[in-house]
């Protein structure tokens, strides 16, 4: 009896821990397969697995799945940044690709900048201009400059500056400082060694020595109004002799008298003008080696076959109507002499492009401005 009794009891005492176990599995399926269920939801949205972990972990899964997808929340949960006071913020902020992107969120937010402002400072500089940013006091006027499309962090001082001296509103500030008006011409230039179809050169933008064009062809004989070959990029004589073609049909006889210069030609230039008249005229008429547009190989001379004064023939007034349509822009008109800082020069065109410049055409715009407005990254 009392064996029996035993036996029984160890029966049930067997039992007992199996159904605790299976249920400890059962529930361990369940919150894995919940868990995975979670992440893959997140994922779906466009969370990483990395941040869609740390959300899971911080409790946050029902707050980002109501924001829905966000690049900067999920920088932030994928970061060791991460801070829970300022994750409202992080939702509102605006991303950007950055290393030290949520770092210096919280140091923008901890200085008291609005979100708003903080999506300025960063979507207006880059990861080291915003983290120098991040390291200083709070500023003033962030809004007013900084949202203009074309304004860079970089430059903010120079905004608050200039427009302190000039008065100007604030879409003439960012647009002038960005041109360097704010500096002297020819003092502590930008150099530029990479080739590029458009780039911008001026009395703040020099080509370094080794700017070579890559692409250059020999302009057809009958085409040159001058001792000697001109030589242009290929993109540009065949938009000139497309150019031409149009302009016969008027009865223009479009010519070329100069195209690419070397950073060596106007070396040599500067020398022979400096031997014959002196430093104050080279000064003040002779570009300088790599300030000069012809060094770019995008910029013609255009001559008259027939008319010896460009300005004085009716293809200079084709010119004026016409350029644009084949991607042509003068370069250096009489009402932009205050911005381009060049005398009017009748006969100089630079190929933009067509569409680039129709937009210079129609809105009576400089290169220089359109460059800062749309090409200046
Ligand atoms: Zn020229």
């Amino acid at each position: 009896m009392t064996k029996k009794k035993v036996k029984l009891k160890l029966k049930s005492n067997a039992k007992k821990p199996l159904i605790i176990i299976s249920a400890v599995i059962i529930v361990i399926i369940i919150i894995v397969a919940f868990y995975f269920n979670r992440i893959g939801e997140l994922k779906n949205l466009g969370y990483s697995e990395v941040a869609a972990k740390s959300i899971i972990f911080k409790f946050k899964y029902s707050y980002v799945m109501g924001i829905g997808e966000n690049k900067t929340l999920n920088a932030a949960f994928e970061s060791n940044d991460y801070l829970e006071d300022n994750l409202d913020d992080y939702a509102k902020i605006d991303y950007d690709d950055q290393e030290h992107l949520i770092s210096n969120i919280n140091k923008l937010l901890d200085k008291g900048y609005s979100d708003n402002e903080v999506s300025l400072i960063i979507s207006k500089g880059d990861d080291e201009s915003v983290s120098d940013f991040a390291k200083r006091d709070k500023v003033k006027y962030i809004e007013e400059f900084l949202s203009i499309d074309f304004a860079k962090l970089e430059n903010f001082d120079r905004y608050v500056e200039y427009q302190d001296k000039e008065n100007d509103d604030a879409e003439t500030t960012v647009l002038y400082v960005n041109m360097d008006f704010d500096k002297e011409d020819y003092v502590d230039p930008l150099v530029i060694d990479k080739f590029d179809d458009y780039v911008l050169v001026n009395k703040h933008r020099q080509l370094s020595s080794d700017y070579v064009p890559d692409d250059l062809v020999t302009i057809d004989e009958e085409y040159v109004k001058a001792d000697g070959d001109v030589e242009i990029e290929r993109n540009v004589a065949k938009a000139f002799y497309d150019m031409a073609e149009a302009a016969s049909k008027d009865g223009m006889e479009l010519m070329v008298s100069s195209g690419y210069r070397s950073y060596e030609d106007q070396e040599e230039i500067t020398n022979t003008y400096l031997e014959l008249y002196g430093q104050n005229y080279v000064d003040n008429y002779v570009a300088k080696p790599g300030f000069s547009e012809h060094q770019t190989a995008m910029s013609l001379d255009i001559a008259s076959k027939s008319v010896d004064t460009f300005v004085n023939s009716d293809e200079y007034v084709w010119m004026m109507d016409n350029a644009y349509k084949y991607g042509f822009i003068l370069r250096y008109p009489r009402s932009k002499e205050d911005i381009t800082g060049y005398k009017c020069e009748a006969w100089h065109y630079r190929y933009v492009g067509k569409k680039i410049a129709k937009y210079i055409h129609d809105n009576n715009i400089t290169y220089d401005e359109y460059y800062v407005m749309f090409l200046d990254n």
